[in-house]
């Protein structure tokens, strides 16, 4: 039997060489997240209802922005933020929550050098 060729994985900057689609370690990965979020789009409905609601609950409990308020300015929130990304097993408790204006959204983002993600 000729051994199949090895190709990257598939996992976006990965270089490791799999057989399959990912590496070992990013085939657990995509395991976690497909248990985790599903394929069915009734969950990703009912997911995203969820979280409506909370982030707007969290926004009127904090309608000003926290970084800025750190600093003294009064701006309001306009997005909230996931500390920890759900993409990394964070959850919508609020100790992960923090409520953010647009442009400290969007630095936080930059200096973690994540994609920006439109929730
Ligand atoms: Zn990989
Ligand atoms: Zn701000
Ligand atoms: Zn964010």
């Amino acid at each position: 039997m000729p051994r199949k060729p090895k190709r990257p994985c598939s996992w976006p900057g990965c270089p490791n060489l799999t057989e399959g689609r990912f590496c070992e370690e990013h085939q657990k990965e995509e395991n976690r997240r497909y248990e985790k979020y599903g394929r069915d789009p009734a969950v990703r409905r009912r997911y995203g209802r969820a979280w409506k609601r909370i982030r707007d609950k969290y926004a009127s409990e904090h309608p000003l922005c926290e970084q800025c308020l750190k600093e003294g300015r009064y701006v309001r929130t306009e997005e909230i933020h996931h500390k920890l990304p759900l993409s990394q097993g964070g959850t919508h408790e609020r100790g992960n929550l923090i409520a953010l204006c647009r442009s400290c959204h969007a630095k936080i983002h930059a200096e973690n050098g994540d994609r920006w993600h439109n929730r």
